[in-house]
């Protein structure tokens, strides 16, 4: 016989979280028994499978959810492989006759969640999405010429004016979850790193989860949005919000965050609203990725298809490393080796280096930043490193190549961060610790400083690599 009220299964995929999750309520709202599943389906992304620091991160905040729903009397039911294979199984299985999720907008999600949906239909299961990850999902926002914006600023001022937020919504109030047993355990999906397991650093910085996102949220909000405009741009200091992987694995989402920022006591700073032009430059890179699906792959400008790249591997390796004798780039690389993330200010700058002194391709770097960090984005990465490279909408230009000691001056005059990150220049005093090479000899040893044993000669000169690149620059500039 018909099951007179069949469950409805809630598809969970970047949006980890119970509250304000527009699937989870709608499912909620039908009054029937709520399905709670994770599919691991690690075929569908191709080369863009994630990476070992984002797999960390997605057992973990895996645990969270299970532990909240568990609270709530419920089970979430963990499945790994094709996801319609595996959504027709758990139908089967169950009698459910209604699948309900939030949308992706990463190019391979979309077609396979459009695959899924007609199938669905077409057997006469219920298949329902909603918005649960951006302020303005990338139709809904154009040009007053119905194009997509290539400019961040004017794309700002249409979310700000046209786009704020609905309230978002708390947990759902009667979550009927139904009995499911059976799936697969946590340590079946395999996404913890064991030989060898590297992920103390990890386990030392972060908490995932929502509740520990909304924790994360709160103390910035208390004490440090106000001064976000002045301290955002300084690696040594705890100036920024830390949430970008909370909000990339949907425990927190922006439109949260957007109220959040709103209703606190220093929602009239110009820290908050510079704070909520960042929450932008994520919708933006959205945005970008919707309608330029290339981006991740491929030049968004193609006058930089003929640009001439080295291919060499040793000076990779040193950047990965960390190893390449100009302390910023080194221990930004260091830092995001150790924790999974690094400072905005010093993702711009070894992204430049990388690019614009080693000549390397930008996409190297997007793969290494993939692997390794723990807000690893397809939309914030692809539109940062091409923001970076020049090559992407609304660049930084090609010319402007970050001068990595200028910068470490400017943004670490004390060296707080360098010290930090290469304890073996700690005792250089500040005027030279941004670039030992220009340090007496007698400055060296009493530090205990001997460059090229103790700490890398730099791999590069930097003036002659800046010449390069803008000659490089020069010979593509006028071509595509
Ligand atoms: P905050 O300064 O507190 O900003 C709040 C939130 O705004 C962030 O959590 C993030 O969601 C968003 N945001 C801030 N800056 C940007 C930006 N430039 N572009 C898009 N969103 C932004 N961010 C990622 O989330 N994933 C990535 O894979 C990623 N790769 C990057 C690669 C390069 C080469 C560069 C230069 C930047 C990259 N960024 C990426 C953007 C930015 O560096 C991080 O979002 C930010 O450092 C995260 O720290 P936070 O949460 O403390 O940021």
């Amino acid at each position: 016989m018909a099951d007179p009220n069949p469950p409805v299964i809630v598809w969970f995929r970047q949006d980890l979280r119970l509250a304000d999750n527009p699937a989870l309520q709608a499912a909620a709202a039908t009054g029937a028994p709520v399905i709670p599943v994770y599919i691991l389906d690690d075929d569908a992304p191709g080369d863009w499978r994630p990476g070992g620091a984002s797999r960390w991160w997605l057992h973990h905040s895996l645990a969270s959810l299970a532990s909240d729903l568990q609270q709530l009397g419920g089970e979430l039911a963990l499945m790994k492989g094709e996801a319609q294979e595996q959504l027709d199984a758990l139908i089967e299985q169950t009698g459910a006759d209604a699948v309900f999720w939030n949308r992706l907008y990463e190019p391979w999600a979309r077609k396979r969640d459009e695959a899924i949906k007609s199938s669905l239909k077409d057997r006469g299961v219920r298949a329902r999405s909603f918005n649960g990850s951006l302020i303005v999902e990338p139709w809904d926002i154009a040009t007053k010429t119905g194009n997509p914006y290539k400019v961040f600023t004017p794309f700002w001022k249409s979310l700000k004016a046209d786009h704020t937020p609905a309230e978002p919504t708390g947990r759902p109030d009667a979550l009927q979850l139904h009995a499911h047993e059976g799936g697969l355990s946590l340590d079946d999906l395999d996404l913890l790193p064991t030989k060898p397991d590297w992920s103390g650093g990890l386990q030392e910085n972060w908490t995932p989860g929502e509740a520990a996102a909304h924790g994360r949220l709160g103390q910035f909000l208390k004490a440090a949005v106000s001064d976000y405009s002045d301290r955002r741009n300084l690696p040594g200091q705890s100036g920024t919000s830390r949430l970008s992987p909370h909000l990339h694995f949907g425990e927190i989402s922006p439109r949260q965050v957007w109220h959040a920022v709103k209703q606190s006591d220093h929602a009239r700073t110009g820290g908050a609203d510079t704070y909520l032009s960042e929450i932008a430059w994520r919708e933006f890179s959205y945005n970008l990725l919707y309608h330029f699906p290339d981006l991740p792959e491929a030049n968004f400008q193609s006058k930089f298809d003929a640009f001439e790249w080295d291919e060499c591997e040793d000076k990779l390796k040193a950047w990965q490393k960390g190893q390449t004798g100009y302390p910023i780039v080194d221990a930004g690389m260091r830092e995001l080796w150790a924790t999974g993330w690094m400072h905005n200010r010093v993702r711009m700058i070894v992204a430049s280096f990388l690019i614009k002194d080693l000549f390397i391709h930008w996409r190297r770097g997007e793969d290494w930043f993939w692997d390794t960090l723990v807000d690893a984005d397809l939309a914030s990465n692809a539109a940062s490193w091409q923001w970076t490279a020049g090559s992407g909408a609304d660049a930084a230009p090609y010319f402007r190549v970050f001068n990595p000691v200028g910068q470490s001056e400017k943004f670490d005059p004390k060296g707080d961060y360098l010290r930090k990150w290469i304890p073996e220049l700690a005792d250089l005093p500040d005027k030279v610790i941004h670039a030992p090479w220009t340090a007496e000899k007698s400055v060296l040893s009493r530090a205990g400083v001997t460059l090229g044993e103790t700490y890398p000669e730099p791999i590069v000169d930097h003036g002659e690599a800046r010449k390069r690149a803008l000659a490089a620059f020069e010979k593509i500039k006028d071509a595509g």
